[in-house]
């Protein structure tokens, strides 16, 4: 064997093992940060509030949307309407006499790759049963709904997009659990699921949305957290773990992906006065435009939504975007800090606080 081909034998390796190495700190430690795309700015803009304005003030003046009340039924006949309006959608209801309500966008892609699902409980509760207007919940959740069901439907995904309308939530999630149990027994892929409840904040309150999510969203939740930023869309996103039992919670049940952006709490919800006058539009309209951020990427088969995270991060290059103080992960983690940002029973986003209200259980916080 000649020298020369010793040296060319070797320099194959060295070139082999730097291409892994770049390759492996690509992979595995430096997850590549999402891009700012001009086309999915451009769809956040076509978020239109005096659009979730109106859908929020319809559904208020139903007296009630109680399941079982004449007001439920008639508010069911509206959102089927008000989808049915929208070129592109087929609508139907679903789930017998539970009347879910869902419009299908169908992708333009292999139908085999799954769907994303968008959905909002149209159903209201109230300490007075005659007087449920229901306008923060959750008027305005199925106001964002129907608006990215408008928005989105003006362009064309790979993958299939279902808007639904749940009923039943307030009494123990019946709509949502007949639809998740009967996606189950078909094997239907969601490669995400993002619930809209009590999403829309009060005039004069704090930005804040606390992220709910499974381990299984994960990637969609730090999808959010960065689109917050390079999209201007500036919510301040929290992460109270184990606060709120909505529609998301029979998607985590069978495993599929499920995410939810969650208002701080009024104190009108629930009661007579639930009404138009304690929704803050704007704030509506950036959680609307967050989630359809998501969105667009997990229906688009680029859009990596699919292909799930199996490392752990572990890069300095990610530690500056985490503060995390409170709970699980006490303190600021470091620059530099080789410290897993996923740990049992959480998994950390970047740029989101983790906070424990006072007098709460250590590890656990609700509100
Ligand atoms: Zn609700």
């Amino acid at each position: 064997m000649s020298s020369r081909y010793d040296g060319r034998l070797l320099l194959l390796v060295a070139v082999g093992v730097a291409a892994f190495l770049a390759t492996a700190a690509t992979a595995a430690d430096v997850p590549e940060e999402p891009a700012y795309d001009p086309e999915i700015a451009a769809m956040l803009e076509e978020i239109d509030g005096t659009e979730l304005y109106r859908t929020t003030r319809d559904l208020q003046n139903f007296p009630t949307r109680a399941f079982g009340t004449d007001g439920n039924r008639e508010a069911g006949g509206y959102l089927y309407r008000r989808l049915a309006e929208i070129p592109g959608l087929s609508v139907e209801f679903q789930g017998g006499d539970l009347r879910n309500v869902v419009a299908t966008l169908p992708g333009s892609g292999n139908a085999s790759d799954g769907v994303v699902v968008v959905g909002a409980h149209y159903d209201s509760t109230s300490s007075d049963p005659a007087r449920a207007p229901g306008a923060a919940d959750n008027g305005c959740g199925v106001a964002i709904v129907l608006e990215l069901a408008r928005v989105m439907s003006e362009r064309s995904f790979d993958r299939t997009v279902e808007f639904a309308f749940w009923n039943a939530e307030e009494i123990g999630l019946v709509g949502s659990r007949r639809y998740v149990g009967a996606a189950a027994d078909r094997e239907s892929e969601i490669l995400l699921y993002l619930n809209y409840d009590s999403a829309c904040g009060e005039p004069g309150g704090p930005p804040v949305a606390n992220v709910l999510y499974n381990k299984e969203a994960h990637e969609a939740a730090v999808l959010a957290a960065h689109h917050n930023t390079i999209y201007g869309i500036n919510l301040t996103l929290t992460r109270k773990p184990g606060s709120h039992v909505s529609d998301h919670t029979p998607f985590w049940a069978a495993g599929y992906p499920a995410m939810m952006t969650h208002a701080p709490p009024q104190q009108s919800a629930h009661t007579p006065d639930d009404t138009i006058d304690r929704i803050s539009f704007p704030y509506a309209v950036k959680n609307a435009r967050l989630g359809l951020s998501v969105l667009a990427k997990a229906a688009d088969a680029e859009g990596g939504i699919a292909t799930r995270w199996t490392v752990l991060h572990t890069a300095p290059d990610w530690s500056r975007l985490f503060t995390i103080a409170g709970c699980d992960y006490p303190g600021t983690l470091a620059a530099g800090s080789p410290r897993l940002l996923q740990g049992p029973g959480l998994l950390m986003l970047p740029g989101v606080a983790v906070s424990t209200p006072p007098g709460s259980a250590a590890g656990v916080s609700y509100y």
